[in-house]
């Protein structure tokens, strides 16, 4: 397949300097080491190169800033919800200033194009807008007691401690929705990002710290702890942490989930998706391949949503395949910093080996396959894809696999109950659409017995879902639901309580006692 590449990538020194200048202007005070240095090596997937070394915490550290944040809880537990708004109302103010330094600090670590880091810090800001909103609707009920003279109601208190574990793909967004909506709870938060993603790690703990000094909350409300799986397990471990919000690969919601449930902690997973789209007869072809395209082939298929299996029916699966292929030929993959660019790089090049791995394996199990190849852009520690198509003869092994690349394998279907079966048929339960005209199909998408993803959405794709949802998935994708909707329950806990305000002491069930 061939397609259209810009080959000209910034320097490495534009790149450092880049990063610099949106750190200053975000108001991050510290020292960036060399290259080599101690440290995590903060890297950058458009040219693969390192930019600095930063600090990495020791295990003490992590578990000074548990212990600051446990401090910092016994005052902000008390603190009125509507104060503790006005720090995420004032962090969203600072983030809607700092836009676009914080999406170019996106795009040096993650490779996103710039429209999408700008989309990814928009996001952070509207959950600021909906969590300051919710500061003023922790609505318990009040539910009629079955005792005269009593009243029985809930009341939502805040949890504690929130640890929170981010992937490398939304390097901003994920510690948003956790913290916005955390802080507002009335918990405090110790966040360890990515391993991949420290620069944009630092950037969000100087803009939280900001907020907080300019509204006298405490510092210590939000606390940054840096490192890999170690430093993450710091978190997983404490019992001071009541909360654990860990977003990344179904094998590390494996190994953290059983760990916090061991200590009787909570756990709120977001992992791994494998995401379907059914396209009927009757669908809107412009408007599906569009969709298809941009879930497939955008985030050069780095998202947990990205579309993953596209289940079309045989009557106009050629058709839909060549309005595939003939787009992804026209998408410019190359600097996702440069405009017009539509397909930045992988991540690393673990990443494009999972993906020659998948194709390979797809090839073996019968799949044809269009587009994956490297394209020459950069040098060889640089690795930039064209996404790839493949028709699948069947649902096979690597289809149920999450391959975390643009690999949209298709498969064709009869009747909607099989194609409802095999959108069902992976281990994960993130997100599934279906395009069709006709309201029998949609609905029988949506029902009990359709869709059994966390996600069903109707007419569009799979990724790019808005904050005011609650956001997660079923199955191996952990259960978990964040973001909007009453995803804040998570990060409280309830306690029933049974006022008596009669003479009287009856007991419930009627039950007679002396
Ligand atoms: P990853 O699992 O390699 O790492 C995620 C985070 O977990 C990192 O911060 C890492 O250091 C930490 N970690 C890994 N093992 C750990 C352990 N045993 N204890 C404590 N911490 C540990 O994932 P990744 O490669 O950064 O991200 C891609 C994956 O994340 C994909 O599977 C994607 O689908 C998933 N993801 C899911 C969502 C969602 O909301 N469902 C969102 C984004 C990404």
């Amino acid at each position: 397949m061939t397609t259209m590449t810009t080959s000209t990538l910034p320097s490495v020194d534009t790149l450092r300097e880049r990063a610099r200048d949106a750190l200053t202007a975000i108001g991050w005070r510290g020292d960036l080491g060399a290259p080599g240095g101690p440290g995590l090596q903060a890297s950058t997937p458009i040219t693969g190169d390192v930019l600095f070394s930063v600090a990495e915490s020791t295990t003490d550290q992590a578990d000074a800033a548990i212990a600051e944040a446990a401090q910092a809880f016994s005052v902000w537990r008390s603190t009125p919800a509507p104060v503790r708004g006005a720090l995420v109302a004032r962090l969203g103010e600072l983030l809607v200033a700092h836009k676009a330094e914080l999406a170019t600090l996106v795009t040096l670590e993650a490779g996103k194009i710039t429209s999408e880091a700008l989309g990814e810090v928009q996001e952070m800001i509207d959950v600021c807008q909906f969590a300051v909103g919710l500061s003023r609707q922790l609505y318990g009920r009040t539910i009629a007691s079955e005792r005269p003279g009593h009243r029985l109601m809930e009341n939502w208190h805040p949890l504690g401690v929130v640890g929170v574990i981010t992937a490398f793909n939304f390097p901003v967004a994920v510690w948003a929705w956790n913290t916005a909506v955390a802080l507002v709870c009335g918990d405090t938060v110790v966040w360890k990002p990515s391993e991949l993603t420290p620069l944009t790690a630092l950037a969000c703990q100087a803009l939280i710290e900001r907020a907080a000094a300019d509204v006298g909350a405490p510092r210590e409300v939000s606390r940054l702890i840096q490192g890999g799986r170690e430093i993450g397990e710091r978190l997983v471990d404490d019992p001071r942490v009541a909360l654990l919000s860990a977003t990344g690969s179904v094998r590390m919601g494996q190994q953290v989930g059983p760990r916090v449930a061991q200590r009787f902690g909570k756990v709120l997973l977001e992992l791994g998706g494998n995401n379907a789209a059914i396209v009927t007869p009757s669908a809107d072809l412009d408007l599906a391949v569009r969709a298809i395209v941009f879930s497939a082939a955008g985030t050069a298929g780095q998202r947990c949503t990205t579309l993953r299996r596209l289940i079309v029916h045989s009557s106009i699966a050629d058709e839909v395949v060549s309005r595939i292929v003939d787009a992804y030929r026209q998408l410019p993959i190359g600097d996702p910093g440069t405009d017009g660019t539509l397909v930045g790089p992988l991540i690393h090049a673990a990443a494009y080996r999972d993906m020659v791995r998948a194709l390979e394996q797809a090839g073996a199990e019968g799949g044809e396959v269009f587009g994956g190849e490297r394209q020459d852009v950069g040098d060889e520690s640089a690795y930039y894809v064209a996404p790839a198509v493949v028709r699948m003869p069947a649902q096979t092994d690597v289809v149920h696999a999450e391959t975390f690349a643009p690999i949209l394998y298709v498969m064709t279907y009869d009747d909607l109950d099989e194609a409802i079966a095999m959108n069902n048929a992976v281990p994960q339960g993130l997100s599934s659409s279906i395009f069709t005209l006709d309201m029998r199909e949609a609905e029988r998408f949506l029902a009990a017995d359709g869709s059994d993803c966390g996600i069903a959405n109707v007419n569009i794709g799979t990724s790019g879902a808005e904050i005011g949802g609650a956001f997660g998935g079923e199955k191996q994708t952990g259960g978990g639901r964040e973001s909007g909707s009453d995803s804040w329950k998570a990060y409280m806990r309830r306690a029933t309580n049974t006022v008596n305000y009669s003479t009287e002491l009856p007991l419930a069930q009627g039950v007679h006692f002396g």
